[in-house]
C-alpha cells in the first residue's frame, strides 16, 4: 500500500475511516483492524489515493493502447500512388488526399 493525498497537499498522515480498535480493559490500544480499504489525509481531510493499487490498472491500460495501436494498415493513395501506413492520421503525407482503410 502507498497513500498519497488526492490534492497532492504533502501530507504523511492518514486516517483510516473504517478501522476497528481493539481496547484492552483500561481503554490501551491493543490493535485494529481495518474494515474497509478507506483513507483521509490527516493534513487536509482530502480522501488518500492508494499508489500500490494503481500499477496494475496502469498495465491494462497499456495493454489496450498497445492493442489499438496495432491496428495500422498499409494504403496506396489513389493519388500520388504512395504506399502510406495508416494509424491514426488519415491522410496521405505526400499529397494530403484522404484516406480510407479498405
Ligand atoms: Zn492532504
Ligand atoms: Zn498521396
Amino acid at each position: 500500500m502507498l497513500l498519497v493525498c488526492s490534492s497532492r497537499c504533502g501530507g504523511r498522515l492518514f486516517r483510516a475511516l473504517f478501522a476497528e480498535v481493539e481496547v484492552d480493559a483500561s481503554g490501551a490500544y491493543q490493535d485494529h483492524r481495518v474494515t474497509q480499504p478507506s483513507y483521509v489525509c490527516l493534513n487536509c481531510g482530502a480522501p488518500a489515493l492508494d499508489l500500490g493499487a494503481v500499477p496494475a490498472e496502469l498495465e491494462a491500460q497499456a495493454q489496450e493502447e498497445e492493442a489499438s495501436s496495432s491496428a495500422v494498415a498499409d494504403v496506396l493513395c489513389p493519388v500520388c500512388e504512395t504506399m502510406v501506413q495508416l494509424d491514426a492520421n488519415m491522410e496521405c503525407p505526400n499529397c494530403g488526399s484522404p484516406l480510407e482503410v479498405s
